[in-house]
């Protein structure tokens, strides 16, 4: 955001401060809701840490200043008329200081980001007894025969017109193709971005594919 966008926010409508929506920057989850003044947005802006101004505290608020639990700045936007801002961010730790990830207990999440993410915290940690524990140790050779498999049992159940099979078969496939991506160093967003990247080429030319 240059120093001209801020100056185009409407700062005068509530007293000097804007609402702005917090979400996480890989699954897309609403964590929290807080208010910043220029000066809360010009420090999130220089120093990458997402901070408000505390109405009940009456001061700058870096959110995580106590708890470390900061919010690392992605991205940040204001909306149609300029008087709300979304930001993206990633959260070190829970977000609501009730031990939360989300200040909105049941706030949906990006269902494949979140399940990405179990899958990377698998292969660090390696509990004893997971089946996806037992995929990493089994290396990157046996994942892929593993995603082969489930390629061809997608396209047999599709070819047998059976729609359950299809979709379990289908399920399978993701997973298994999640664990190799990962196996690789590779996360579900580096595979999602090729698309994105093709979606906007496609889009420019206007070609509809
Ligand atoms: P923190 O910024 O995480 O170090 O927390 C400092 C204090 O800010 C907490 O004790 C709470 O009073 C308040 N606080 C922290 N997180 C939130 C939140 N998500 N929404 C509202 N208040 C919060
Ligand atoms: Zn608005
Ligand atoms: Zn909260
Ligand atoms: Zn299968």
């Amino acid at each position: 955001m240059t120093p001209e966008q801020i100056d185009t926010l409407a700062w005068d409508k509530q007293a000097g401060l804007l609402p702005a929506i917090v979400q996480d920057a890989d699954n897309r989850r609403v964590l929290m809701l807080g208010y910043m003044d220029r000066e809360a947005l010009a420090v999130t802006l220089a120093t990458g840490r997402v901070s408000f101004h505390s109405r009940s505290r009456q001061r700058l608020w870096t959110k995580g200043e106590t708890s470390g639990d900061w919010l690392q700045l992605v991205s940040l936007e204001a909306d149609c008329d300029n008087d709300t801002l979304l930001v993206q961010a990633l959260p070190a730790g829970p977000t609501c200081h009730l031990g939360r990830v989300s200040c909105f207990a049941d706030a949906p999440a990006d269902f494949l980001a979140q399940l990405d993410a179990l899958v990377a915290q698998r292969e660090r940690e390696r509990p004893n007894g997971s089946y996806t524990t037992r995929l990493f140790d089994g290396g990157v050779r046996g994942v892929a025969q593993k995603v082969g498999e489930e390629g061809v049992e997608v396209a047999l159940a599709a070819v047998a017109q059976d729609d359950a099979a299809l979709c379990g078969e289908a399920a399978d496939l993701v997973f298994h193709l999640l664990v190799l991506l990962r196996a690789r160093g590779l996360a579900l967003s580096d595979a999602v971005a090729v698309l994105r990247d093709r979606h906007a080429i496609d889009r420019a030319s206007g070609v509809a594919r």
